[in-house]
């Protein structure tokens, strides 16, 4: 089985803006954020993102324009020789036709991952900056680690999480 570091996006991957990040040129990735999680990748563990994009069904922005952003968030790991595995996003919004089972903090996504790269949730840990990632976690039998918006991941912080036994809430 697979091991994996589930990460939320804004605030975590890129700048938060605190909206939907609906131009290319508001796409600021937080390289500083890299390092540390190349680290991880060199360990063995799958860098999926996971992340909430309502303002597709809101029409903010398009799915096209949504690719060139996770493309551009791909190329800056592989230009410091790590990847991102997958990326999972919601494009639905719950004032557009209704719940969906993938909107954190429902945990669809988390398990669609699970099951598509045979993780082992007990070995992965989702990293977000809101209590619904961490919530989308717990639902998956993931630990969670939340930080705040923009915050550097700490490899420590990641390691000894890692090593706890499993129980719903953040660290
Ligand atoms: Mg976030
Ligand atoms: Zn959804």
């Amino acid at each position: 089985m697979n091991k994996a570091i589930f990460l939320d996006r804004d605030g975590v991957l890129n700048h938060e803006i605190y909206d939907y990040i609906c131009r290319v040129e508001d796409f600021k990735i937080l390289e500083y954020q890299i390092p540390v999680l190349k680290r991880l990748y060199d360990e063995g563990f799958l860098l999926i993102v996971i992340t909430n994009q309502g303002g597709i069904a809101l029409k903010r922005y398009s799915e096209q324009e949504l690719a060139i952003m996770h493309q551009m968030l791909r190329n800056a790991f592989v230009a410091k020789g790590a990847d991102i595995a997958g990326f999972y996003y919601c494009p639905h919004h719950p004032t557009v036709g209704g719940e969906c089972k993938c909107r954190k903090p429902a945990s669809g996504m988390i398990l669609d991952a699970i099951d598509m790269y045979d993780i082992d949730p007990a070995q992965s840990v989702m990293i977000g900056d809101k209590p619904r990632d961490v919530e989308s976690a717990n639902g998956a039998g993931v630990k969670g680690i939340l930080i705040e918006p923009d915050e550097q991941i700490s490899y420590d912080k990641v390691k000894e999480v890692l090593s706890l036994e499993f129980k719903v809430g953040s660290f």
